[in-house]
């Protein structure tokens, strides 16, 4: 029999990537289209749902013509997407609004005043989504009190994978994790929760039907098949949303199995059998399937630090191999030399859009170098303290999986390994989320017997195994970190003030 092959299609933020996997994850062909994010007013944060649609069906139909597989090699396409998107759509799913992305801040005060309330926290320990504006929760809140015209009039409220699955099929479902960062689904008894509904001022009928993450759907249009390249009967596999579906994608599944995801934004999370939301409300919580739960934290200063690093200290563009080269020509630690990396505010572990970052201990013997490497310190211990809030609900943990672009850096990889002091595994390709949500749709469609099983076809590239001097130098250097982070958090409202009130 032909050999077979499988798609994992990942609607990110910045960009749709495509990947043909074969049965055993090694890729057989890629393609990434990216499309713009619009700011119509200060801190909105948009995204027209038709260039996203387009670049889906265009990305499909790049990676079959480059693969040249025949059309019935194609198993099935697994789903995942970025979180927390929200589109006002009519009766025929015509958006009405763009897709609200997780970065909008519009409803900022909104979730403000919620999470300081006891509902808010009610809400939180049932949904498992930090009260915040990156969730639809807050969102719609504010729609309602704007009287939003696109929300007075929406039939349906979807996120950015629904509205796709809605306008190609017909269907309004929803897989179990998109759902779960609504912070409006009840993550122990998988439905709507009312109490939020009422809050967002909207009918339960106006969401999609929540499904688990092997749901198929089937009966593509044939024109929409074939200006995709595949047979109209391709099963698609509802899946999940990037977080979960990267965990899995990497084989991070078992208790005590860590992701460590750094792109632009980064997150460190983790499977749980069983919900567990966060009295401290550091954590998310969201559920996966019937038996998984994800849990973890976003960190919104990730490998955009780098690049920010990157622009300051260089006129002409560099490659990031050379920044990298940079910090390695310096010690573990970067002479004492602490930065906090709070360039746009961040979010776990302490929730503050008005936190900003500094660098601490400078002296006259630091040099670039020291503040490269200070820099990508600076974001590994943010995870690492995000980490500490995860252990505390889930136990230490006991391996690391790393993915997204800081994996290209061997130094920030060890960076990674020397802080944790665990080893770090690494998978050769980073499209994890892609993975797991192919290796969904081959569960789903009776190809594999088991989630788990992904565990065995997982190509990994290398293994980086801490130095326990430097891990000494840096548990040290942790404990000023936190220490200086606290100390300052009293200014952050402060200077984030003065700097809206004087940014020109
Ligand atoms: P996204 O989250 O947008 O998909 P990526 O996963 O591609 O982004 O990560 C982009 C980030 O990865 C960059 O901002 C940079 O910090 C980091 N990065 C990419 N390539 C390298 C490299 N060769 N060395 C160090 N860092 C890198």
């Amino acid at each position: 029999m032909a050999k077979q092959f499988v798609i994992g299609l990942d609607i990110g933020t910045t960009s749709v990537k495509v990947v043909m996997f074969d049965l055993k994850g090694h890729v057989k062909a890629e393609s990434e289209t990216a499309y713009p994010l619009y700011y119509p007013y200060p801190v909105w944060v948009e995204q027209k749902p038709a260039e996203i649609m387009e670049a889906a069906i265009s990305t499909i139909r790049n990676v079959m013509d480059q693969s040249r597989i025949k059309k019935e090699q194609l198993l099935g396409i697994g789903l995942s997407s970025a979180m927390h998107s929200l589109i006002c759509v009519d009766r025929k799913g015509n958006p009405l609004s763009n897709s609200i992305t997780w970065a909008d801040g519009r409803s900022n005060e909104q979730a403000e005043n919620l999470k300081a309330s006891t509902k808010g926290t009610e809400i939180y320990l049932k949904t498992g989504t930090p009260i915040h504006p990156m969730s639809p929760l807050p969102k719609l809140i504010w729609m309602k009190e704007n009287n939003y015209d696109a929300y007075q009039n929406a039939n349906r409220f979807l996120s950015i994978k629904e509205f796709l699955i809605y306008k190609l099929f017909g269907r309004a479902v929803v897989d179990y994790s998109v759902a779960s960062a609504t912070g409006m689904f009840d993550l122990r008894t998988l439905d709507w929760d009312e109490e939020a509904l009422k809050l967002a001022g909207i009918s339960k009928d106006q969401l999609s039907t929540p499904v688990p993450p092997t749901e198929i759907i089937s009966g593509l249009p044939e024109p929409v098949a074939s200006e995709m390249g595949i047979a109209a009967d391709t099963p698609f596999v509802m899946a999940g949303s990037d977080g979960p579906l990267a965990n899995l994608g990497i084989g991070a599944i078992e208790p005590g199995e860590v992701a460590i995801t750094i792109g632009t934004s980064g997150a460190i999370r983790q499977f749980a059998s069983q919900p567990e939301t966060d009295t401290l409300q550091q954590t998310f919580c969201y559920a996966f399937s019937e038996n998984l739960s994800i849990l973890g934290g976003p960190i919104n200063n990730g490998g955009i630090v780098l690049k920010w690093v990157k622009d300051l200290f260089h006129e002409k563009d560099v490659p990031f191999e050379m920044l990298s080269e940079m910090a390695e020509s310096v010690p573990a630690g970067s002479g004492g030399l602490l930065f906090h990396p709070y360039l746009n505010g961040e979010r776990a572990p302490i929730w503050n859009a008005d936190a900003r970052g500094n660098f601490f201990g400078v002296n006259a013997t630091h040099k670039k170098e020291h503040f490269i490497r200070a820099a990508m310190e600076g974001v590994i211990f943010s995870i690492y303290q995000v980490g500490e809030a995860l252990e505390r609900l889930a136990g230490p943990a006991s391996k690391i999986y790393a993915s997204g672009g800081f994996a290209r850096s061997h130094v920030w990889l060890q960076i990674l390994a020397d802080i944790f002091n665990q080893e770090v595994q690494v998978p050769i390709s980073h499209q994890s989320s892609a993975w797991g949500a192919a290796w969904t749709a081959l569960f789903a469609t009776g190809n594999v017997d088991s989630l788990e099983d992904i565990k065995e076809s997982i190509p990994m590239k290398e293994t980086i195994k801490p130095n326990s001097d430097n891990h000494e130098r840096y548990a040290e250097l942790y404990n000023i970190y936190k220490g200086v982070g606290e100390s300052l958090s009293n200014y952050f409202t402060a200077v984030a003030d003065f700097q809206k009130k004087n940014s020109n």
